[in-house]
Order: structure tokens, then C-alpha cells, then sequence
């Protein structure tokens, strides 16, 4: 990716008839749960890994042959707890099944205490070119208090040992508002972040789901959240200080150094399509979406008696495909083109929904200049709210 984003991906057109896909791999296992995890993921358990890893490369298998791919994405759970061998195979499934594009982008999402040195080269020579650490946070105490199994010394150490194994695209998630968190506080996990210097960061608000655990170890410790207004302190923040050091803001929570952006990512953001392996995976391919079974167990055995493991399987409508555009494309910093949209989905969207987002637009949370609409920072911190309005009243989006 050069780091124009939505129109050079846009551009490229291949022999499936639309963009090459993204190829997702859903790795649902981690070594221990965090109190704030809503995933679909369950406890590493040896035997059903093995068996889920030849699972999904039968999963694999069952494609349609010859599609174009250029992008590969390990997300879970924890890809990092598969062996690099594990990893491997899967890659190679994919290539043998695909037409895989020469350097295509092959992301593992990595837990810190999961990898070595040495794992990370191996996964580096089974084709991984991309690393994503679930960081958090800098701060021991906040690691602890999520329930995270690492320290920050050893998100230090990881970055550092993906660096000697050779990757140069290295990203690295944190999360604000974690439970007592201040402004000064997370300073110091920008200060650590901004020293490693990687490719990538991912910022994100923590979102507690209704029957988290975390809910009960902050009631019982009386840890709480910053007020809502220091929640849009933090992200604002967040975004000027990585800018200032080089980053560019491209969605409401991802920031890249030039030429970096996830491109696998930006095929969500951008009306692209993908095709989802493993349990609970989720496909858009050919205006069709479907999704598999969340459990591992149920979908492992499935494969093995050569039953489907989709779940449902539905055309996607006219409607929600357009709604889906607007949606995902209103997260990128450069919005969504109106001519774009008319021309893929037949509806001008100023014409029809200008009366309605005109308020936005007067409070400065959206802009409509250059034939485009796109978010300002506040209507990115609003955006739920902003594009709520956005759409007719009987509107439904998934
Ligand atoms: S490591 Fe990630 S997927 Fe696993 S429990 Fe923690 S937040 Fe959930």
C-alpha cells in the first residue's frame, strides 16, 4: 500500500470480477481470558488445536479455486499461540487454494508473552510479513487490572525480537479509558509506543460489554472510568501526539507512517470483500454474506463429517450493501466519494440524504466539500450518533 488508500485499492480490478480479496483466518484460543473480552475465543487446549488447524485448511480446500487474494489476516483469539509450522500451513493452504498475489500481506495478530525471537522468524519464513501486538497499555498496573498476561518489558521485548526476526511493518494496539486511567497516565503509553517507533497503531476506547468480569473487579476495587469528556481528551491526544511523530489518522482508530496502512483492513472500510475461515468467520463475496459456527468444537467436527459450517447465508441486499459503504467508508479519514457510491450502488447520497445530515454539517462534526463526505475528529469521536441521523428512520444496518 502506498498509502492512498481508498483509490488505489479501488483501482485494481482482477479475474473474479472485482478487487483481489482479503483472506481472513480465525484463530479462536488464547492462553487465558481478559476480564474485558468479548471475542469468540476460548481456552488454548492442545488436541482441538491440532485438530482445527486441519480443519480450516479442509475449510480452505472447500473455496472456489483460482480467486484472487492479496491479503492474509491470522485474528483471533491469539494466532501467535499456533506453532509457526501451524501458521505455515495455513499460508500455504491459502496459496495452493488462491491466486495469491507476489507480496501479499500476511498479518498475525500477536499476544507479547506468546513469541520469541526465534518463533517470529520462523513465522517470517513461513510468508508472515506483518505483526500486530495486542499492546494495551505501557503501564503494569493497567495490564493487570485488564487481565492481560503480559508486563510492558515484555511488549518491549517482543517488539524488539520481531525487529531482529526481520519484520519491518510492526504494528501496536492501545487502549484508552481503561479503568482508572488519567490523561498523564496514558501519556506515558504514547512516550512508549512513540519510542519503539512502529509502522502501525491501532487506538482504541475500551468498550465494557454488560457482563464483563472486569465490571465486577472495578466495582469490587472501586476503580473507575474518567469522565466521558477525558475519554475524548485521551483519544484527541492520542491522535495530534502519533501525528506529530509521523503517523497519519486513516480510520477513527488507526494510524500508519506513510505507506503503511492495513490493507487488509481497508478492504472492511472500503466495499471491498473477503472471504472469513474458521469458526464464527464471517464472508462478503459476490453481494452474498454468510457466516460459520462459533463454536470450535462444532465446527471442527463438521468439517470432519464434510458438512457445511455455515451458519447463515444471505444475499446481501441493495440497501445494506449501500448502508455498509456509508458506514465502514465514513470511518476513513477521507470519507466516502458521493460519485463513488452513485456509481456502485445507484444513489446519490448528497441528493438523498443531504436535507438530513446538513446539522452534522453545521456542528462541524461532517464535511461535504470536493464531492466528498467525510468526518471531522469530533464527528469521528460522534460517529455513531452522526451517522445515525445519516440514514432514513426504518433504516437497519448489521
Ligand atoms: S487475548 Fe484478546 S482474544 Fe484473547 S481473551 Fe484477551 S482480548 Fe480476548
Amino acid at each position: 500500500m502506498t498509502g492512498t488508500g481508498v483509490t488505489e485499492n479501488a483501482g485494481r480490478r482482477t479475474a473474479n470480477g472485482g478487487r483481489p480479496l482479503g483472506l481472513y483466518v480465525h484463530v479462536p484460543f488464547c492462553a487465558s481470558i481478559c476480564g474485558y473480552c468479548n471475542f469468540n475465543r476460548g481456552l488454548f487446549d492442545a488436541p482441538l488445536v491440532a485438530a482445527y488447524v486441519a480443519a480450516v485448511a479442509g475449510e480452505i480446500r472447500r473455496a472456489p479455486a483460482g480467486l484472487a487474494a492479496d491479503t492474509i489476516y491470522f485474528g483471533g483469539g491469539t494466532p501467535s499461540l499456533l506453532e509457526p509450522a501451524e501458521i505455515g500451513a495455513l499460508v500455504r493452504a491459502c496459496r495452493e487454494r488462491f491466486e495469491v498475489a507476489d507480496g501479499a500481506e500476511v498479518t498475525l495478530e500477536a499476544n507479547p508473552e506468546t513469541v520469541s525471537e526465534a518463533s517470529l522468524a520462523a513465522c517470517r519464513r513461513e510468508g508472515v510479513n506483518r505483526v500486530s501486538f495486542g499492546v494495551q497499555s505501557f503501564r503494569d498496573e493497567e495490564l493487570k487490572r485488564l487481565g492481560r498476561a503480559h508486563t510492558a518489558a515484555r511488549a518491549r521485548a517482543a517488539f524488539a525480537e520481531a525487529r531482529r526476526a526481520g519484520f519491518d511493518n510492526v504494528s501496536l494496539d492501545l487502549m484508552l479509558w481503561l479503568p482508572g486511567q488519567t490523561v498523564a497516565h496514558l501519556e506515558t503509553s504514547v512516550d512508549a509506543l512513540l519510542e519503539l517507533d512502529p509502522e502501525h497503531a491501532s487506538v482504541y476506547l475500551l468498550e465494557l460489554y454488560p457482563n464483563a468480569p472486569l465490571r465486577e473487579s472495578m466495582a469490587r476495587a472501586g476503580w473507575s472510568l474518567a469522565p466521558d469528556d477525558d475519554a475524548a481528551d485521551m483519544y484527541v491526544r492520542v491522535m495530534e501526539r502519533l501525528e506529530a511523530a509521523g503517523f497519519e489518522q486513516y480510520e477513527i482508530s488507526n494510524l500508519a507512517k506513510p505507506g503503511r496502512r492495513s490493507r487488509h483492513n481497508l478492504k472492511y472500510w472500503t466495499d471491498g470483500e473477503w472471504l472469513g475461515f474458521g469458526p464464527g468467520a464471517h464472508s462478503t463475496h459476490r453481494r452474498v454474506r454468510w457466516n460459520n459456527v462459533t463454536g470450535t468444537a462444532e465446527y471442527t467436527r463438521r468439517i470432519q463429517a464434510s458438512e457445511t459450517v455455515v451458519a447463515v447465508r444471505r444475499p446481501h441486499s441493495a440497501r445494506e450493501a449501500l448502508e455498509e459503504a456509508l458506514f465502514m467508508g465514513l470511518r476513513l479519514s477521507e470519507g466516502v466519494s458521493v460519485a463513488a457510491l452513485r456509481e456502485a450502488h445507484g444513489v446519490d447520497i448528497w441528493a438523498t440524504f443531504g436535507e438530513r445530515l446538513e446539522p452534522a454539517v453545521a456542528a462541524g462534526l461532517l464535511v461535504h466539500e470536493d464531492g466528498r463526505l467525510r468526518l471531522t475528529r469530533p464527528g469521528m469521536l460522534m460517529a455513531n450518533e452522526v451517522m445515525g441521523a445519516f440514514l432514513p428512520a426504518d433504516s437497519t444496518v448489521e
